[in-house]
């Protein structure tokens, strides 16, 4: 049987990484929620949306159009914002900077989960982000919270980082980090925590196989349920 694989942490601790991959051997479809959030930041951004008012939000979102697109090279989705494949320029750090104050939105919020909801009416999908067993999949047959030490994060995050902008510095990504995990934990709507059902994995000194290995177990066991 096919079920909903729901896995959410703080910023950089590779769940993305290993969502895709879950998703691969699986056969299932993955959405990396987080992306929609960034895609949502980039149109404020370039549009100059003030998102301290609330009727320029509500204009904003009434104009924005987000759709993932499988591609078959990279065997994940690509993602478009109205049209346009937005898919590297949504990794900048200018959005990094921005995208969890706009994530704190309520109607920024509303708008993605409702979308994100609707992408798991068919079962058989990996999805990743932050409050996605909490609150997009509270019936998950399967829910994941990954957390990995904070100096761990750092150094993946600036490796993934540096291979596109030469520029960066380790303190820049520090810093970006720890305004995101305060932002996405402390923010009054649906902030990240860990839901009661779900099974921890410290991914701090694992390798992507172990890691791997340990959530397909868990996928078997919840889809003979
Ligand atoms: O996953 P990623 O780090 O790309 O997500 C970017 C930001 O989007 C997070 O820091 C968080 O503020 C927000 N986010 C969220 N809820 C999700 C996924 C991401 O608030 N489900």
């Amino acid at each position: 049987n096919k079920i909903i694989v729901a896995i959410d942490g703080f910023s950089s601790c590779g769940k993305s990484t290993i969502a895709k991959q879950l998703a691969v051997r699986l056969g299932y479809a993955y959405i990396d929620s987080g992306a929609m959030y960034r895609a949502i930041t980039l149109y404020f951004l370039r549009n100059g949306v003030n998102y301290n008012n609330h009727d320029e939000v509500v204009a904003a979102l009434n104009d924005i159009h987000i759709t993932f697109v499988f591609n078959e090279d990279s065997k994940t989705s690509d993602i478009y914002l109205n049209d346009e494949d937005v898919s590297l320029p949504i990794r900048d750090m200018l959005v990094a900077d921005k995208v969890s104050q706009v994530a704190a939105i309520k109607e920024v919020r509303h708008f993605a989960v409702a979308q994100q909801k609707r992408l798991g009416r068919k079962k058989g999908i990996v999805m990743d982000g932050r409050d996605i067993g909490s609150v997009v999949f509270p019936d998950a047959e399967l829910k994941v919270f990954m957390v990995a030490d904070p100096a761990v994060r750092v150094m993946r995050r600036f490796k993934e980082m540096h291979a596109t902008n030469p520029h960066i510095t380790i303190d820049e990504v520090r810093h970006n980090l720890e305004l995101r995990d305060y932002i996405d934990s402390t923010r009054e709507e649906s902030p990240l925590h860990q839901a009661k059902d779900a099974l921890l994995l410290d991914n701090s000194s694992m390798t992507r196989e172990e890691q791997l290995d340990k959530v397909i177990g868990w996928v078997k066991e919840r889809s003979m349920a």
